[in-house]
């Protein structure tokens, strides 16, 4: 049986199996992304095949378009970006009925790796709204220009009986209008705290073992690397 992912994985028709809809603004993410195929359920046995130029990625490694690649239950499956939250396997299987193998020893983190993935969490939530505040902001300083531009043309056309004094009071008051709205948007501006939160991420989102920087890696998958990837200290307790 196929699970195929994406936007509208409905259009791909030569691939057939259950269509799981992405709920998803994600302009790279494609219409047909990739597909699942489940080979067993007892015991569960799965590959993956991606389907588009957007890239797939599993544990953090590129996948060969058409090719099927084995995947397991915990895998970390992303589309497009390494940065993206991985696609939930569970999620999938139970959308498609199919039944989840019975719950894995629980894995016992360490507290100052678990701690990462509040840090982690933290941080995704509030860039997330500091970007979309920063996009917003932007979206109405190019309007406002964008309006007093015309207005200063269609000034300069309606007002041509104006005298000269007439024509700069016109055509002051749309520059005014600008200079005053940018400097209010720079001051509500949430580009100092983006880039605060960016520093104070990189300090924070460190081995707790040899204080290296995991960049903007999820702490998703650092945890499916089991250990940290530049001192090898493991995330568990167990295989300590
Ligand atoms: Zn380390």
């Amino acid at each position: 049986m196929n699970i195929k992912i994406g936007k509208d994985p409905s259009v791909d028709t030569s691939v057939k199996g259950v269509d799981y809809k992405l709920n998803t603004d994600d302009r790279f993410i494609s219409r047909h992304h990739a597909f699942i195929t489940v080979e067993s359920k007892s015991p569960l046995k799965m590959n993956v095949t991606a389907k588009s130029v957007n890239k797939t990625f599993i544990n953090g490694k590129v996948l060969e378009n058409n090719k099927p690649y084995a995947l397991n239950i915990d895998d970390a499956l992303q589309l497009v970006s390494i940065q993206n939250e991985p696609i939930s396997i569970k999620e999938l299987l139970t959308f498609a009925k199919i039944p989840l193998p019975k719950a894995p020893t629980a894995k016992q983190y360490k507290p100052d790796f678990l701690l990462l993935k509040d840090i982690y969490d933290n941080y995704k939530k509030e860039s997330t709204r500091l970007t979309k505040k920063d996009a917003l902001i932007n979206g109405l300083r190019s309007s406002v220009f964008a309006l007093s531009t015309a207005s200063v043309g269609l000034i300069a056309i309606l007002g041509k009986e104006d005298d000269t004094t007439m024509k700069l009071v016109k055509i002051g008051i749309p520059v005014v209008v600008v200079i005053g709205v940018t400097l209010f948007l720079n001051s509500i501006s949430p580009r100092d705290k983006i880039i605060q939160l960016n520093d104070q991420f990189e300090v924070d989102y460190i081995c707790p073992n040899c204080s290296r920087s995991f960049g903007k890696t999820s702490w998703t998958l650092l945890a499916r690397q089991n250990q940290c990837a530049f001192c090898k200290t493991p995330w568990t307790e167990e295989n300590k």
